[in-house]
């Protein structure tokens, strides 16, 4: 049947030349990307001068349009797919992953329920298991769910804790708590917790903050203390998170004493490994982790060390049963579920109709197998040793301590190298040159650093000079006009 044109789904002419138009867009934003500037230098005024034409009052020809979004975001977003992007755990997207987003554009398949998408629900259920498998849960034990990143997987994960100290949580809400309860986190564990407490109708009053100790990792005998002293108070500890991979530091915490100490109290433990947890894919780095089987919950972000366009957060868990616990729910309006063992990702996870999540994570591991992602982490491992090195040699000072690739670092030889002022100015300096991208952090007691992280698997030896060259220049020039 030939149906009548609508300009929704555009004439067949019109659509091939966009394809063509669109995977030109791709293939040349890729390969010379590289070639521009990191950052951009621009003004909310200057953005909104050139929306403001855009009020949909006539018609655009389709890849005039996509003309118009593809060279703002080329000029106006900072490359986090750039090689000299060293930020914040954003990769460049493997290739696979690009088609599979776009693949998913196309056949909209909705995630709700079993009914409507059953091989894309089952190929996330598939991977689920691999990967929980992978960080050594029992293979017949792992249940778990996608999620739009780890903010998402985290709020996850207090819920579980939840049901599973509080069985009557979901009914009676905070109001039918006797006692006031208590999550311990370390001091430079990720806010997504405090949000995620927060929207758990808890008040981030719940949690406890642990010291650190002089390597950023929690101080396991604090901890156990404030749970003694809290359960001598009358309050109810149910959940203890560890850092696998700090977001500040690249630090992790002593995962296996602190699942010791939550099986001793019976608490829910939950490992965030939004990025640190890609260390399970090297031998040589996995021992890292060790314990993180022993875990509760685990939060892992596939759109973090594994290369994947953004939006793709990992839950995993050991509970089979915690999820449809904590999320059941039956409706008149949705479709019956297939079968007991596959339950609807709708009352199995806080998203309700959403996008296919795993494609892309099922088409880059196909494609690269275990073998690709083991040989890309192992490179940029090997790139922020070199980070390491090159910036130690230039007289640097390294703050932190990891294997991961981040170097947090400040000046070792001025007075005034470890200052807030000239930590900035450095970060400034470095980023409005276009050379590279860097951030500056606190680390604990407050001493401030630069930020350098590797990730993406496109990063060289080049790379890593050009970064150790920028921020070189950068303190000889601020120097220089202090008059240093
Ligand atoms: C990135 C990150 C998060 C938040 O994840 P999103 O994917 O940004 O939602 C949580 N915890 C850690 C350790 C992270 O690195």
């Amino acid at each position: 049947m030939r149906r009548p044109r609508n300009v929704l789904d555009l004439e067949k002419a019109s659509r091939d030349a966009l394809w063509r138009s669109l995977a030109g867009i791709v293939e040349s934003y890729m390969a010379k990307v590289h070639e521009s500037p990191v950052a951009p230098s621009v003004t909310p005024v200057e953005i909104e001068s050139l929306l403001a034409p855009m009020q949909f009052d006539r018609q655009i020809d389709p890849r005039v349009a996509l003309g118009f979004v593809a060279e703002n975001l080329t000029k106006h977003q900072v490359h986090t797919p750039h090689a000299r992007y060293f930020g914040l755990f954003n990769p460049a997207p493997a290739t696979m992953g690009i088609v599979a987003d776009a693949l998913v554009a196309a056949f909209n398949p909705q995630l709700a329920t079993w009914n409507h998408s059953p091989f894309a629900v089952q190929l996330e259920r598939h991977l689920i298991r691999m990967f929980g498998a992978r960080f050594g849960y029992t293979a017949e034990d792992v249940d778990g769910t996608f999620a739009s990143g780890g903010a998402e997987a985290n709020h996850t994960a207090v819920l579980t804790a939840l049901e599973y100290s509080f069985p009557d949580f979901a009914r009676l809400g905070t109001r039918g708590l006797e006692k006031q309860p208590r999550l311990y986190v370390s001091a430079q564990a990720h806010h997504s917790i405090v949000k995620a407490v927060r929207a758990c109708g808890l008040g981030s009053d719940a949690i406890r903050t642990i010291v650190v100790d002089d390597a950023m990792r929690i101080d396991v005998d604090a901890l156990v203390e404030q749970l003694r002293r809290d359960r001598a108070a009358g309050d109810a500890p149910f959940m203890i998170v560890a850092n696998a991979g700090t977001t500040n530091a690249g630090v992790v915490d002593p995962i296996a004493s602190l699942a010791e100490v939550a099986a001793a109290e019976r608490v829910w433990f939950h490992v965030d490994a939004a990025w640190g947890g890609a260390a399970i894919f090297l031998p040589e780095l996995a021992r890292l982790l060790q314990g993180i089987e022993l875990s509760d919950s685990i939060t892992f972000d596939a759109h973090k060390f594994l290369s994947v366009p953004m939006a793709a957060g990992m839950y995993l868990t050991r509970h089979r049963d915690i999820l449809s616990r904590t999320f059941r729910i039956t409706t008149d309006y949705m479709p019956d579920a297939a079968a007991a063992d596959l339950p609807d990702p709708y009352t199995h996870s806080l998203q309700w109709s959403r996008r296919f999540i795993g494609l892309k994570v099922f088409l880059s591991l196909a494609v690269a197998g275990w073998d690709g992602y083991e040989q890309a982490i192992r490179h940029q491992t090997a790139m922020g040793n070199l980070l390491r090195r090159e910036l130690e040699a230039a007289d640097w000072e390294i703050v932190n301590s990891t294997p991961l690739p981040i170097a947090c670092f400040a000046d070792r030889s001025h007075p005034r190298g470890r200052t807030e002022s000239f930590i900035h100015a450095v970060a400034r300096e470095v980023v409005s040159s276009g050379e590279a991208w860097i951030s500056t952090t606190r680390l604990e007691r407050e001493i401030p650093v630069l930020r350098a992280c590797v990730t993406n698997y496109r990063t060289e030896p080049e790379d890593i000079r050009a970064l150790v060259g920028a921020v070189g220049k950068a303190r000889s020039k601020l120097l220089a006009g202090q008059g240093a």
